[in-house]
Parts: C-alpha cells; sequence; structure tokens
C-alpha cells in the first residue's frame, strides 16, 4: 500500500516513517510512505501556497493551485486511482471500521491542511473523502495524517510480527479488549485471575468475552448496540445489569 502525504512540513514525518513497525515495514515493502512538501508546486517566486480570505477577515487560506498540481502530478501513470484524502475537523470521523475500509485501498494521497485551512475548491473538486480524526482543532493535518497511516498500516498483513495481532484489539471485534496480564503473576501482591494460570484453553477464552463484555457494558455501552452479540452474550449482560448497574 502507497501512502502520499501532501503537507507543507515533511520534516514532520521523518521520525514517523524511521521509527518501529512503521519503518519495519517500510523496509519490508510492505508499504510505501512518502512526505511530499506541496510548496514545491508553486510556480511564482516566492512560492506561495496561502492568501488571505476573499471577504475579509483574519488567517490565511491554502490556494488551490499547488494542491491542484501536486495530486495531478502523482495520479499521473497510475493504473489504479488512488483515494484522496483531506485532513479537516468537518469530515467524517475517523473510526477503526474507517481504517479497516481505507486499509483495502492500494494508495492513499493524503492533504494537510493549516492555518484556517483549504481554499473551498479543493474541497469540493480535489478531495473524494474528508476526514475527522475528532471534535477538536489541531494546528495541522499532519498528526490527524500520521494516526491514519499508523492504525492503516498494522492492519495490512504482514505489517504486525507474530507478537501482536490487530484481530482482538479494541473495536476490531465490536466490543472493548479485556483486561491482558504479564509475568510476575504476584506483582506486590497484586494476583493475575486465577483462570489464566488454569491451562485451560475454554476457560480463558470465555473469561476473556466476558471481561471484554463487561468493560464495554461500564465503559462504552453505546458499542454494545451495534456489536456481534451472541445468545450467551446477551445472557451475561443481561446478568450484569442486574449485579453491576452502571
Ligand atoms: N478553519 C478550519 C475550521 O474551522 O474547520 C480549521 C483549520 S485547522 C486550524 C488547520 C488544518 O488542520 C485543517 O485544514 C486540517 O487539515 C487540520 N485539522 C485540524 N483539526 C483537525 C481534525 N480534528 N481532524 C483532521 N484534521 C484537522
Amino acid at each position: 500500500m502507497r501512502f502520499d502525504v501532501l503537507t507543507l512540513f515533511p520534516e514532520m514525518f521523518t521520525g514517523f516513517f524511521s521509527s518501529s513497525i512503521m519503518k519495519r515495514a517500510i523496509a519490508k515493502g510492505l508499504i510505501t510512505a512518502s512526505a511530499i512538501n506541496f510548496r514545491d508546486y508553486t510556480t511564482d517566486k516566492h512560492r506561495t501556497v496561502d492568501d488571505t480570505p476573499y471577504g475579509g477577515g483574519g488567517g490565511m487560506v491554502l490556494k488551490p493551485e499547488p494542491l491542484f498540481q501536486a495530486v495531478e502530478d502523482l495520479k499521473r501513470d497510475q493504473t489504479e486511482s488512488p483515494r484522496v484524502l483531506m485532513m479537516s475537523p468537518q469530515g467524517e470521523p475517523f473510526t477503526q471500521h474507517k481504517a479497516e475500509e481505507l486499509s483495502t485501498a492500494s494508495q492513499l494521497i493524503m492533504l494537510c491542511g493549516h492555518y484556517e485551512g483549504f481554499d473551498e475548491r479543493v474541497r469540493e473538486h480535489l478531495v473524494d473523502e474528508e476526514i475527522s480524526l475528532g471534535d477538536y482543532v489541531l494546528t495541522g493535518g499532519e498528526l490527524p495524517a500520521m494516526v491514519m497511516i499508523d492504525s492503516i498500516s498494522r492492519l495490512l498483513p504482514g505489517v504486525l510480527g507474530n507478537e501482536s495481532s490487530a484481530d482482538e484489539d479494541s473495536f476490531s471485534t465490536g466490543l472493548l479488549e479485556y483486561p491482558q496480564y504479564t509475568r510476575p503473576a504476584d506483582f506486590r501482591g497484586l494476583k493475575i485471575p486465577d483462570v489464566l494460570l488454569s491451562g485451560h484453553h475454554r476457560q480463558i477464552e470465555e473469561w476473556r468475552r466476558h471481561e471484554s463484555l463487561r468493560r464495554t457494558f461500564h465503559r462504552r455501552p453505546d458499542l454494545l448496540e451495534t456489536a456481534d452479540l451472541t445468545k450467551a452474550d446477551r445472557a451475561f449482560l443481561a446478568k450484569l445489569l442486574e449485579e453491576e448497574p452502571s
């Protein structure tokens, strides 16, 4: 999968692309990632990327020309059409489900705004989708782009090593993940649940499912409305409602 990020601050991606799982995925050729300065697509002497808003008011607006040039350049010679995403607080909220959907694309072009954001014609005529990281305003789209690249990449086959798996992560199952423990089994008198030492795989699976349901019930009951629940899950939740009303 290929990620092309259009940004005025490509240096922000240097550490991100050269660390940890991203570094390994790039080295293995599982993903290609580049941060491209769209200032390089300006044609005037001052390399201008922004201008004052029509109608007055404070702040600067990103001009359409360099962004159109950059995206058209990236799309040239591509057999499959890349998806063009705009980082925007006004966009569709980013979720695990959205990460899963985007992980099936072969190429994503991600536009990072700054200042007051983009000229509206970029939104209307250049991008396929606008994505928001949440209901807050950041100074730029670089952090949202990194968050998205991280969460999409870890879903691609081979990116996570055997030591970790995305299958049971929170949200992938529609629920929050169960609690995890590692050695020692007794830390300052704080003991791990006996069942995890029992060696009974079926019982461990059942305990994990119950704890996952319990966590979701207490912390994110909204997720239970859309989670794929069995009859046994529903019976467990009914019992919880009686014993531990939230
Ligand atoms: N004036 C814009 C508005 O009110 O919608 C906000 C512009 S913001 C200061 C600058 C840039 O940061 C945006 O163009 C976008 O690329 C990025 N950005 C800020 N908050 C974001 C969020 N919650 N999700 C995604 N991108 C965001």
